[in-house]
């Protein structure tokens, strides 16, 4: 992989951005711009040069009680809930116009925080986040229950409630989309909510927090607490008057907070959490197809018949892949991302997936991805390209394939969530399918195959949430996404993320001298 030049990755005015001011930097709790009640702030960094860029309130458990209180308020008294549907709906376009009339100042926001390439947030990741507000803004006035045919003189309907005060926890891979994917249908629903950015990319939902306000979204309605995980995650997962929780992020983590959720009220809990998503590709694949789809995928199985010629192709279309400064147009790959990015610019949208852009950028995970490419080298995988830090400022890390790889090493089996591909053989359907289930995840597949007999089959025996046949990361706000197994549970995207934000209620009441039952 080539590595952009020093002097065109600047990142300031030579690249025709100027770094923009950091406006938000508190707590937005009930509709204002707060400090912690600690006082207390964090460093948020720029990943390509390590450098801080703003200091951040950090929150504790104070400060979430203090948010809570606010969305209980706003949830129980105030008007959000029982604004109808279409005036809710009338007022997130309102906010999805604002996000898009500030998305340069935004998406240059989340560059800096996140390490994201520019191009990606402006072109990929905004427009996703744009339309999805306005998406879930239309579904607002068409949530409604069913009339329900009871036997024994009874009639019944169900009402479709909103649950009430969320609290959404969110990583930092993708900190505006996934702000988007969890804040909109709860908005749309008439919940409350308590938003929990990464701390590692707090800046664009606290930017966005001030554009609810402009659209009219009612104080106490959408609150942000930013800090860590074990502090404000742990104090929404554990909080007695939080009705349901929404989290993204490691399988780990989410085993903590559905603990929490289970020690505490017993609230609704969902999960998108993990994957290690096998992509196979069969002898009758395009290999030209096969190989730009592949650089998406972190175990790719590929039929005995075309294996040596893809490992050719893909080990000499990982050389052009450019890494370096994220404001830099040519560059594919921000600090530490994956193999992937130009294949964004396919994507009717792109939501999330262990192998995408771990744009993240801190130390600790620079370093797991480091000893994770060094454990290969142990187990005795080959190193077939990357395998190495790059650049000499920031957190970079080589496009890296391993081939030979065996479904036991560790390589094959954790999500390692970095640029780190493992090559792998296979000689029949059969054999694709039990070696593609041989995990503990099911977040994500793809299968690449002109046989339509092939497609379909794999299609319904893979155990994952969403199959991409010849193509990958392809989403749509209509599209749901979520986990099988331990990559969660709960789907987040389509009208189905709706019903997280939702209680069924049913209402029975007898009929007297209906001619018909
Ligand atoms: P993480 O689990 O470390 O953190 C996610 C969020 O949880 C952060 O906001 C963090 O502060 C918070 N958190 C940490 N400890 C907590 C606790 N004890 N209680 C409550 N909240 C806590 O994950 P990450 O490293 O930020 O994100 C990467 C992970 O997210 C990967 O495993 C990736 O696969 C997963 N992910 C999954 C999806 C999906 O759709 N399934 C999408 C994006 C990311």
């Amino acid at each position: 992989a080539a590595m952009a030049s020093e002097e065109d990755c600047s990142g300031t005015a030579e690249n025709g951005f100027m770094l923009p001011e950091v406006k938000f930097t508190k707590l937005f709790i009930n509709g204002s711009f707060v400090d912690a009640v600690s006082g207390k702030t964090f460093e948020t960094i720029d990943p390509r040069t390590g450098d801080v860029i703003a200091e951040i309130a950090s929150g504790d458990k104070e400060d979430v009680d203090l948010a809570v209180a606010a969305a209980r308020d706003a949830f129980d008294d105030g008007k959000w809930p029982r604004l109808p549907g279409y005036q809710r709906g009338r007022i997130m376009m309102k906010f999805a116009d604002l996000i898009e009339q500030h998305v340069e100042e935004l998406a240059v926001l989340e560059c800096i925080d996140s390490g994201k390439p520019l191009l990606v947030s402006k072109l990929v990741d905004f427009p996703s986040v744009i339309s999805m507000f306005r998406y879930y803004a239309g579904a607002a006035d068409k949530i409604h229950g069913e009339t329900l045919k009871l036997a024994q003189e009874l009639q019944g309907y169900t009402l479709k409630e909103p649950i009430g005060v969320v609290g959404l926890i969110i990583p930092w891979n993708y900190p505006m989309l996934m702000f988007a994917l969890k804040v909109a249908p709860a908005l749309a629903a008439g919940c409350t909510m308590i938003v929990k950015p990464a701390e590692q990319t707090p800046l664009t939902a606290l930017y966005c927090a001030h554009l609810a306000k402009q659209a009219g979204i009612p104080d106490g309605v959408l609150n942000v607490v930013t800090g860590f995980g074990r502090t404000v995650g742990a104090a929404i997962s554990s909080h007695m008057d939080v009705d349901k929780v929404s989290f993204t992020g490691s399988t780990e983590t989410g085993r903590v907070v559905m603990e929490a959720a289970a020690r505490s009220n017993l609230k609704s809990v969902s999960l998108e959490l993990g994957g290690k998503s096998p992509l196979l590709i069969f002898d009758d694949a395009d290999i030209d197809m096969a190989g730009e789809i592949c650089v998406a995928g972190s175990r790719v199985f590929v039929q005995e018949g075309i294996y040596d010629e893809f490992v050719k192709k893909i080990a000499l279309s990982s050389k052009e892949w450019i890494v370096g400064d994220p404001f830099d147009p040519r560059v594919n790959q921000g600090p530490q991302v994956t193999i992937l990015e130009a294949f964004y610019f396919h994507m009717l949208l792109v939501v999330v997936h262990e192998c995408l852009p771990s744009i993240k950028v801190d130390k600790r995970q620079f370093d797991k991805i480091l000893s994770y490419i060094d454990h290969g080298k142990r187990e005795g995988a080959t190193l077939l390209t990357g395998g190495k830090p790059c650049g000499e400022k920031g957190y970079y890390i080589e496009p890296t394939i391993f081939t030979d790889v065996k479904d036991d090493m560790l390589i094959a089996k954790d999500e390692i969530f970095g640029p780190v591909m493992s090559l792998m053989k296979f000689s029949t359907v059969e054999e694709a399918i039990q070696r593609a289930n041989y995990t503990k995840y099911g977040l994500a597949a793809g299968i690449v195959t002109k046989d339509l007999n092939i497609a379909n089959r794999v299609s319904r025996s893979i155990r994952a949430g969403i199959i991409w046949v010849n193509c990958y990361f392809a989403f749509d706000n209509d599209c749901p996404f979520g986990g099988y197994k331990m990559s969660g549970f709960g789907r987040d995207s389509g009208l189905h993320a709706l019903e997280k934000y939702l209680k069924v209620k049913s209402v029975v009441t007898p009929i007297y001298g209906s001619p018909w039952l």
